[in-house]
């Protein structure tokens, strides 16, 4: 005869919504299994600044390097999840805390699977990103800060977009008619007005060598 405590998985309760309990499944396979395979430790790189203030720019280049070592890596870029998981979310106040919560939700998840993520979102407000670092886990969510004037990002303006919100063609925008709340401690500030792509670049990647060679990566 089977059995029975092995036909019945492993849960635990987490949340009681109105109608229904949820329960967490307990999947076999633990992070620290799945790191194990991935041969390096998983974490969130979080990257904060205003549009065209260089977060893109800088967060491909960070895991086209560490893609390059071997270490599974991947981008959320707002722009992209924006126009996909959170196509249905405004630029309000509180769909902003929406996006924020949705991509640390799946920052978290991809850190579960083991997989580093590099988060680029303007995300403006700092209590917001405080959740995002209490989502994914004060220990493994670095906060990098990509700090450019605003008059530089308005001369930049690679999408056009800060031509469009000062003749008020669109609303909310971060430093025009939405408010940019900056970090005031990040793990690194990286100018980029005043710095190349290939400075901010290499002030980066030192910054994750100590980093990761402390967390075992590098061996
Ligand atoms: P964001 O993702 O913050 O909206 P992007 O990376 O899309 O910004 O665009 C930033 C623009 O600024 C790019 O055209 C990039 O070439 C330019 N740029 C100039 N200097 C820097 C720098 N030091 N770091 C990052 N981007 C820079």
């Amino acid at each position: 005869m089977q059995d029975k405590s092995k036909l019945i998985r492993r849960h635990e309760t987490v949340h009681s919504s109105e109608s229904l309990p949820i329960f967490r499944n307990i999947s076999k396979v633990s992070r620290a299994d799945r790191e194990r395979l991935n041969n390096n430790k998983a974490f969130t790189i979080w990257l904060t600044g205003l549009s065209a203030s260089g977060k893109s720019t800088i967060a491909n280049e960070i895991e086209y390097w560490i893609f390059g070592k071997g270490i599974r890596a991947y981008v959320l870029d707002g722009d992209n999840t924006r126009s996909g998981i959170n196509k249905d979310l405004s630029f309000s106040d509180a769909d902003r805390t929406e996006n924020i919560r949705r991509i640390a939700e799946i920052s978290k998840l991809f850190n579960d699977a083991g997989i580093i993520v590099i988060s680029a979102l303007i995300s403006p407000f700092a209590k917001d990103r405080l959740m995002a670092r209490n989502i994914i886990g004060v220990d493994d969510f670095i906060e990098i800060f990509i700090d450019c004037s605003l008059t530089e990002c308005i001369n930049r303006d690679p999408k056009g977009l800060y031509k469009l919100a000062l003749e008020g063609k669109i609303n909310d925008f971060t430093g025009v008619d939405s408010l940019y709340e900056p970090p005031e401690s990040p793990d690194l500030h990286l100018q980029t007005d005043n710095n190349s792509i290939d400075d901010c670049v290499r002030l980066a990647k030192d910054y994750l060598i100590a980093k990761m060679t402390l967390a075992k990566i590098f061996n």
